[in-house]
């Protein structure tokens, strides 16, 4: 547990001397990427000042969130592969879904996204790297989903997500230049588009070179 403490004082040290500029560093979101961790850890974490979690799991996501519903200061991101049929438990669940990769996705979303509840903050993964293996809408096909996305009353458009490939050890800065292109695009196009999800444990400061202004880290907060 004492891990998780100097893990994110290492991490938040670090995020500091990346940026010089104050105002940036301020909106700069940290998402604990809380996968198989335990409830324990989370709750460690949120001593040590994290408040956004991102699950991959719908179920595991969900019990955690029920353990956790006293404390009304956390923000739950989905960040996994989402099935059609696992929406609603999306849409009536979490704070943020970062994995809107096609059209019937958002529609679902937003069809069961309650009136009650303010609109589910949502992200568009882009597949980058354009493997046919990888999650994500392709370069080709992003704008069309964004403009549907948009028109959608229950989800707040709020940006993009992706996750770079590292190839034999070296980083592919070109899809980090793609991937800052593509979120200048959107933020220029809708007012509401503030967010680049970019960045895990292994590229925080190559994803903060191109813009990143949330990162979701897993192995750097939960591993020793
Ligand atoms: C697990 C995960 C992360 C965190 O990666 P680490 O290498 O553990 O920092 C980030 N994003 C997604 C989508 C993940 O599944």
């Amino acid at each position: 547990m004492n891990n998780i403490k100097n893990n994110i004082n290492i991490l938040k040290e670090k995020i500091q001397n990346l940026f010089t500029n104050k105002t940036e560093l301020k909106k700069f979101k940290i998402v604990a990427a809380s996968k198989n961790q335990s409830v324990e850890k989370i709750q460690m974490a949120i001593l040590c000042g994290i408040y956004e979690f991102g699950e991959n799991y719908v179920q595991e996501g969900i019990n955690k969130i029920k353990k956790l519903k006293k404390n009304n200061k956390i923000i739950w991101h989905f960040i996994g592969k989402l099935q059609s049929r696992k929406t609603k438990l999306v849409a009536q669940n979490f704070d943020w879904c970062q994995t809107i990769d096609r059209e019937k996705i958002a529609i679902l979303l937003n069809k069961y996204r309650t009136n009650q509840k303010p609109p589910i903050n949502v992200l568009i993964q882009v597949n980058i790297s354009e493997e046919t293996n990888k999650n994500g809408v392709s370069i080709k096909n992003y704008q069309k989903l964004a403009i549907t996305v948009s028109n959608m009353p229950n989800l707040k458009f709020r940006g993009i997500m992706a996750m770079p490939k590292k190839e034999q050890k070296r980083i592919k800065y070109c899809d980090y230049q793609n991937i800052k292109n593509i979120f200048n695009i959107l933020k220029n196009k809708y007012k509401s588009v503030d967010t680049l999800s970019l960045g895990t444990s292994f590229d925080i400061k190559t994803a903060i070179m191109y813009n990143s202004n949330m990162i979701r880290i897993g192995k750097s907060i939960f591993n020793n």
